[in-house]
């Protein structure tokens, strides 16, 4: 006979104190472990059933029977004879993590949260290991698994257990198809109209979005990364400039642009930039909501409908066009890394710095770039391009971004426990990440404004928006299909002098104009290119938001 695992053997071992140890059948286990998962870990699928079956109770209990159903489906799939504790103390503890996130925070654990969470630091994962996610997976995932170990199961022979197995998935299926198939009509268009409801069945939505991302890294585990615009070349007016460009693209991280005081926020959160003369545009759409899809997606030439992570990866992107175009291109990163948009150009992490200034609380602020970009800009003799990745308004641990003294808006919540601050703390907090951001840029422009040995710009383009608590949502990730406007509504500035915009024959009171009119993270790779005055074959001038602003092309914005 196969000798058990260790993983197996230890824990029943441990759980085999002298006294009362229940003896269940496999099955009865499997369904008391389905029956608590649906009734502890599914909350949020409850009271949204609740909502979108507007009443109608029948119709959404025979749908939690289909819920059920599938639940039950996959813990008898998956735990068969040995395999059974293990599997089953799996999806409770995983059940016990992703149900925390929604129920508490709205957070929908999918393909892309999946490929956040694995692509996220250590310092940034932290912020959401608080006590209060401790002692809900403690209580609703780790006690309950070790009970699965506790129980003795009275076994039948193999062939039994086969059939048993067989037999449980078989009538899971039937009856999961069965409750749908009582009103089909009804549930297919539920479905279809609220996809929110399938996200939020635990543990079939995360573990199908493990499956998705597995295949999804399985997929490109190889791919060839394919040349993009490699006819680039400076344009006339950049050729014929006497001072070598220094361009700051600034990718900024979880502003979202109702708070932006630029955009007509009640509260003046950026009064640094306003004085300044920047460009803003006021309605921005953003690729994703969150930071692994929105940031290669900014620097890509394709588009959000079009953009995907194999695309992403397997094209050069804005950084590779520009360094074409004879630019020094480099990424400097104070976040969770670069998504492999830098892997060919010249990188930076400020994350492992410790300059007690800037870097005190165990994070950079961001203000950690600017001693590097003030000996950038003494240094530079050719184009360059410098991509700062700032940590800009990351949550949840808002209070973090911003030094302590700076918080203009108070009392600002002090814990990564949103829930234990109120909603005003939480947006205070957030106001003063944003207004840190605004007072950073501020510092930007005038740094590169008082070097006269260059041609300075700036453009600032946050990755994507946050929720603070509307409609009980919190931080951002939601599925762009209903992700709100708070997750999907970005600032974006662009600081283009004087000078500059001479040299590059711009007008910013055309670029002005522009700005008033909806733009998206679509037109970042173009206009880039064209703000810089890069030609290329892939630049899209339909794209390019500076297209129509140059002298010679004046044309209906101005009108
Ligand atoms: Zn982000």
């Amino acid at each position: 006979m196969l000798k058990k695992p260790f993983f197996v053997t230890i824990p029943a071992r441990i759980l085999q104190f002298p006294g009362y140890r229940p003896c269940l059948s496999p099955l009865a286990l499997n369904l008391l472990v389905a029956g608590f998962i649906m009734a502890a870990h599914n909350a949020t699928f409850w009271s949204l059933g609740y909502r979108v079956f507007d009443g109608m109770l029948l119709k959404q209990a025979v749908f939690g029977v289909a819920a059920f159903a599938l639940t039950l489906l996959l813990v008898a799939g998956l735990g068969f004879r040995w395999l059974q504790r293990p599997a089953l103390a799996f999806l409770l503890l995983l059940s016990a993590v992703t149900s925390y996130y929604m129920d508490t925070l709205g957070v929908v654990i999918d393909r892309d949260m999946i490929q956040n969470a694995a692509t996220t630091t250590v310092t940034e994962a932290k912020h959401l290991v608080t006590p209060n996610f401790v002692l809900h997976v403690a209580g609703f995932g780790i006690v309950p698994a070790l009970m699965v170990f506790w129980v003795r199961l009275s076994r039948g022979g193999l062939w039994r257990d086969i059939g048993a197995t067989v037999l449980t998935v078989g009538l899971s299926a039937a009856l999961f198809l069965g409750a749908l198939m009582t009103d089909l009509r009804t549930y297919a268009a539920v479905l279809r109209k609220n996809r929110e409801l399938t996200a939020a069945v635990q543990p079939a939505a995360p573990l199908n979005g493990a499956i998705q991302y597995a295949a999804m890294m399985l997929r490109t585990r190889n791919i060839e990364v394919l040349p993009l615009g490699r006819d680039a070349q400076k344009g006339a007016n950049l050729s014929a400039a006497d001072k070598p460009v220094l361009a700051v693209i600034v990718a900024g991280e979880t502003a979202r642009a109702q708070n932006f005081g630029l955009n007509g926020y009640a509260r003046d959160t950026t009064p640094e930039l306003a004085a300044r003369g920047v460009i803003n545009f006021a309605d921005v759409s953003s690729c994703g909501t969150a930071t692994a899809t929105s940031l290669p997606c900014m620097f890509s030439k394709f588009g959000r409908r079009e953009f995907s992570y194999s695309k992403g990866i397997g094209n050069e992107n804005l950084l590779d066009v520009l360094t074409h175009a004879g630019f020094d291109v480099e990424w400097w990163e104070n976040n969770t890394g670069d998504k492999a948009i830098a892997d060919r150009v010249t990188a930076r992490r400020m994350t492992d710095l410790t300059t007690p200034e800037h870097c005190a609380r165990g994070e950079c602020i961001d203000s950690v770039f600017l001693d590097f970009l003030r000996d950038k800009a003494e240094a530079i003799t050719r184009d360059t391009v410098i991509v700062i990745h700032q940590i800009g308004s990351h949550g949840p641990a808002y209070y973090l971004r911003y030094p302590p003294d700076f918080a203009r808006f108070k009392p600002d919540c002090q814990t990564p426990e949103l829930k234990e601050c109120s909603v005003d703390e939480i947006v205070n907090a957030y106001d003063n990440t944003i207004a840190f951001t605004d007072h950073f840029l501020g510092e930007v422009i005038d740094l590169l404004d008082s070097s006269d040995t260059v041609l300075p710009a700036m453009i600032y383009a946050s990755d994507h928006g946050e929720s603070l608590g509307e409609n009980g949502l919190y931080l951002h990730g939601a599925p762009y299909f209903m992700a709100p406007q708070e997750q999907t509504k970005v600032p974006m500035v662009m600081w283009v002098p004087d000078r500059f915009a001479a040299a590059m024959s711009l007008n910013t009171d055309c670029l002005r104009a522009r700005g008033a009119q909806a733009a998206s993270h679509d037109n970042l790779f173009h206009t880039a290119l064209g703000l810089m005055d890069v030609e290329t074959e892939v630049r899209q001038a339909a794209l390019d938001l500076t297209a129509e602003c140059r002298h010679d092309k004046l044309s209906k914005v101005l009108k």
